[in-house]
C-alpha cells in the first residue's frame, strides 16, 4: 500500500438492479492533490463519491481512505472525510450557526470544540454575516457555502464535493471555486463536475468518467499534450486555391488539409500534421519563397473540452 495515498480505489464496481453504474474502476489520489471527477450526467461520479464517503456499499472491489477500508472501518473513514453531496440535505428551518453547531455535535465534537470550529468555518466560507439567517431563506450560493462549512467543520483530511457549483450563477461559481482552491492548500480534495472550465481551473489532475468507466486520467496540461498529436495548423494565405492544394499535397508531413475561401485574395487552410508536428516555421518559409502574403499562422491548442468531447464521442454517436 502506498503511504502517501489518500484514496485508493481498486476494481470498484457498483450495480443497481439490472444496471452497472460503476464498472471496475481503479484510481489513486495522493495526499494534497486536488482531483476532478469529470463526466456527463449518469457517468457514475456521484455513485463513486457516495461509496467513498460510506453512504453506499460497493458491489465489488476495495476502497481505502487514508489506509482505512470504507467497508470495515467506516467510522474512521467518516471522521477523515468531509462530504458535500449533490443535493445537500440542509435543514431549511434552522439558522446557519445553529445548524452548523448541530452538525458538529453529530460528528462527535464537544460543545466547546463545536463552537470554536463553527466560528472558524463560518469565517472561512464567508458566512459570518448571515450566521443568524434561516437556511431556507438564503440564496443557493449561500446554501452551498453552508454545505461546504458543514463538510469542513470536523477538520477532515479529505474533502469530497459533489458538483459544488451546480445551479449557481457566475458570481457564485467564482466565489465557491475560490473557496475550493483555498482548501486545496491544506486538504486533499476530490470534486466532481460536468463543467469543464471548473476542472481545468481548479484541479491538478482530472479523471474523465463516462458510463461507469474512467476513460482518461492526467493533469489538464498532459491531457492537452496528448491531444496535441491531433492538433491543427491554421494558415491564411493570399494565393490561389489550386496552388495551395498542390503545395500541401507535396508535403508528406501534412496528413490532411482543407482550403476554404476567406476575404479578398486570402484562403484559409486547415492542416492536420502527421504526428502532431509543428509545421508553422516550414509554412512561413514556403510562403516567403513563393512570395505569398500570410496574415495568420496558428497552431490550435485543445482545451479540456475538446478532450472530453473526444473521449466520450464513440458512445454519443450511438
Ligand atoms: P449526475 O451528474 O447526473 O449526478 P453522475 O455521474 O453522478 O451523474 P450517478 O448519479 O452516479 O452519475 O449515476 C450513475 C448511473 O447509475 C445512472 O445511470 C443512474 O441512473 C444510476 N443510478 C444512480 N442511483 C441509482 C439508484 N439508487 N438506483 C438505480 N440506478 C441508479
Amino acid at each position: 500500500m502506498n503511504d502517501n495515498a489518500m484514496i485508493e480505489v481498486v476494481n470498484l464496481t457498483k450495480r443497481y438492479a439490472g444496471h452497472t453504474a460503476v464498472s471496475d474502476i481503479s484510481f489513486t489520489v495522493q495526499r494534497g492533490e486536488i482531483v476532478g471527477l469529470l463526466g456527463p450526467n449518469g457517468a457514475g461520479k456521484s455513485t463513486t463519491m457516495r461509496i467513498l464517503a460510506c453512504f453506499l456499499p460497493a458491489s465489488a472491489g476495495t476502497v481505502r481512505v487514508s489506509g482505512c477500508d470504507v467497508f470495515n472501518e467506516s467510522r474512521e473513514v467518516r471522521r477523515r472525510i468531509g462530504f458535500m453531496p449533490e443535493n445537500n440535505p440542509l435543514y431549511p428551518d434552522m439558522r446557519v450557526r445553529e445548524y452548523l453547531k448541530f452538525r458538529a455535535r453529530l460528528k462527535g465534537l464537544t460543545r466547546r470544540r463545536s463552537r470554536e470550529r463553527v466560528d472558524v468555518v463560518m469565517e472561512q466560507c464567508g458566512l459570518t454575516d448571515v450566521n443568524k439567517r434561516i437556511i431556507g431563506q438564503l440564496s443557493k450560493g449561500y446554501r452551498q457555502r453552508v454545505g461546504l462549512a458543514d463538510a469542513l467543520v470536523h477538520e477532515p483530511d479529505l474533502i469530497i464535493l459533489d458538483e459544488p457549483t451546480a445551479g449557481l450563477d457566475p458570481h457564485q461559481i467564482r466565489s465557491v471555486r475560490q473557496l475550493i482552491k483555498g482548501l486545496a492548500q491544506s486538504h486533499t480534495v476530490l470534486v466532481s463536475t460536468h463543467i469543464l472550465p471548473e476542472a481545468e481551473m481548479t484541479c491538478s489532475r482530472v479523471l474523465i468518467m463516462y458510463e461507469g468507466r474512467i476513460l482518461a486520467a492526467d493533469s489538464p496540461e498532459n491531457l492537452q499534450k496528448i491531444m496535441a498529436s491531433n492538433s491543427q495548423i491554421i494558415a491564411e494565405i493570399a494565393a490561389p486555391v489550386a496552388e495551395l492544394e498542390e503545395c500541401w499535397l507535396q508535403i508528406p508531413e501534412v496528413e490532411q488539409f482543407n482550403v476554404t475561401a476567406a476575404e479578398g485574395e486570402f484562403n484559409r487552410c486547415a492542416l492536420t500534421p502527421r504526428n502532431g508536428e509543428d509545421l508553422r516555421a516550414r509554412i512561413f518559409l514556403l510562403a516567403k519563397e513563393r512570395g505569398w502574403l500570410v496574415r495568420e499562422l496558428t497552431r490550435s491548442r485543445h482545451s479540456l473540452e475538446d478532450i472530453y468531447l473526444q473521449v466520450t464521442k464513440p458512445n454519443e454517436e450511438e
